[in-house]
């Protein structure tokens, strides 16, 4: 089958089971199976696909269509302009999450300290690290399973990092210059509404912030002093409607300089603020 046509069949596939983007998912998996890029499509649309690539094609698209997500079939994700590993023990790394590190690095110094609370893929900390230089990076996490995709990620970025299996600051000792996380902080009655691809093939602990998604933000505000430097800097990447609720929190725990950053969307996404 010519490559066009294989694309078309795959995009058809997809659309006829109300995969949302069709066209753009069965793009990106046949340039996955084919080691191609978008011009291929376009200029190279008549060039024969080998039998075997044509069939894990099809198979990739059958996974697709029963709401596997995209990157659980190719098993990684981009994110800061790196690659990840990604499987169904951690968060699939979100665009919206960039706004979180970017406000970091405006701030960060060399040789800082960071801590990265519920840090799943790692994707937050080995971006922070490899766009910084002399830093020093911990991740933590409650998932024994979340933290070997960590390690795995660091390894092939060659970063390196310490990582840490505990719940939130347990396992942690000393202070940080930074301490930034994005928790788990959808509301649990929430989670049934989400999509079939966030919802059966993400891990719930990863998006369940408990009656009224804001039970990590309590915990990491209250917390948060003990493990910071006096001039250490809180990040918490938060829900569209979580701003006044986190900014509050951050206040109620002596934080100063609370400030809400948008998203590219215009929502809030980024609350932050410095520990004295
Ligand atoms: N820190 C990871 C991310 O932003 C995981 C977040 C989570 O598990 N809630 O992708």
């Amino acid at each position: 089958m010519k490559y066009a046509e294989i694309f078309r069949m795959g995009k058809e596939a997809l659309e006829e089971v109300g995969i949302a983007e069709a066209d753009l998912d069965a793009r990106l998996l046949l340039e996955a199976v084919c080691q191609t890029s978008r011009n291929d499509l376009l200029v190279h649309g008549d060039r024969e696909v080998g039998k075997e690539q044509e069939e894990k094609y099809r198979e990739w698209i059958g996974r697709r269509a029963s709401r596997v997500p995209l990157q659980h079939i190719t098993g990684v994700q981009e994110f800061m302009g790196l690659e990840f590993l990604v499987n169904e023990d951690v968060l699939i790394p979100r665009q919206d999450t960039e706004i979180l590190v970017e406000e970091v690095l405006r701030e960060l110094t060399d040789g800082s300290r960071i801590l990265d609370l519920c840090t799943g893929s790692g994707c937050i900390l080995l971006s922070l690290l490899h766009y910084s230089n002399g830093c020093e990076g911990t991740g933590s996490d409650i998932s024994e399973k979340a933290l070997a995709v960590a390690e795995e990620n660091a390894e092939r970025l060659g970063i390196s990092a310490k990582f840490l299996c505990g719940d939130l600051f347990e396992r942690v000792e000393g202070r940080y210059d930074f301490i930034v996380s994005n928790p788990p902080y959808i509301a649990s009655g929430e989670i049934p509404g989400l999509m079939e691809e966030v919802r059966l093939h993400e891990p719930l602990s990863a998006l369940d912030g408990h009656e009224d998604g804001l039970f990590f933000y309590r915990r990491i505000t209250r917390e948060c002093p003990d493990y910071l430097v006096r001039g250490g800097s809180l990040y918490l990447e938060i829900g569209w409607d979580q701003g006044n609720a986190v900014k509050g929190l951050m206040e109620e725990s002596g934080f100063h300089e609370v400030r809400v950053t948008k998203d590219y969307a215009g929502l809030d996404r980024v609350v932050s603020g410095v520990w004295f």
